[in-house]
């Protein structure tokens, strides 16, 4: 993984929301106990956009450094963690105690597949995975996203690289685990 420096971060879009939605419905159609239930399905979709809140607040243009910045605390482990307890202890509480670990493990992927994407970029510093305890930006070696050759072919290149790939991956996973539910004596 490399790591990165600076202390301004050029501002994008990219990856979307819808993208990485697609995604945490791709994590939870395969991850989550047979058969996938779709409550689970759309909790992890949008527990997968969520690190995206930063934006919030990027009015108030922080510096790199700033723990809530952009591509800091809200795409950190720590975030994913604290994030999958909570969202599981407000929405799942009605769930037996062993569904509830697992869908809060399930979550967790999903609100992890954000900082994870994200690295997959060629575009701003890179993302604080060890916030709040550490600074340090990171991205992956390899970064397919992020072609810099303007908004509409970024959105192409999202869409052929991971939204459709996503969204295949999650409805072969629902029809699949679905089915082996249904033919299982
Ligand atoms: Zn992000």
């Amino acid at each position: 993984m490399c790591t990165c420096g600076g202390a301004r971060l050029k501002r994008t879009p990219l990856p979307t929301p819808v993208s990485h939605a697609a995604v945490g419905f791709a994590i939870a159609a395969w991850t989550q106990q047979a058969p996938p239930a779709t409550r689970v399905c759309v909790a992890c979709a949008a527990c997968a956009a969520l690190p995206d809140i930063d934006v919030l607040w990027s009015p108030l243009h922080l510096a790199g450094t700033s723990p809530f910045a952009h591509r800091a605390i809200t795409h950190s482990l720590a975030f994913a963690l604290i994030g999958a307890l909570v969202i599981t202890a407000v929405f799942f509480r009605s769930e037996r105690r062993e569904q509830r670990s697992r869908v809060a493990l399930v979550l967790g992927l999903a609100l992890l597949s954000h900082g994870c994407l994200d690295a997959l970029s060629r575009y701003s510093l890179g993302i604080e995975f060890f916030a709040p305890f550490s600074a340090q930006r990171f991205r992956f070696p390899w970064t397919p996203l992020g072609d810099p050759t303007g908004l509409t072919g970024q959105l192409i290149q999202e869409a052929l690289v991971v939204f459709l790939p996503a969204v295949l991956i999650g409805w072969l996973g629902l029809r699949l685990r679905s089915r082996s539910v249904m033919t299982t004596p």
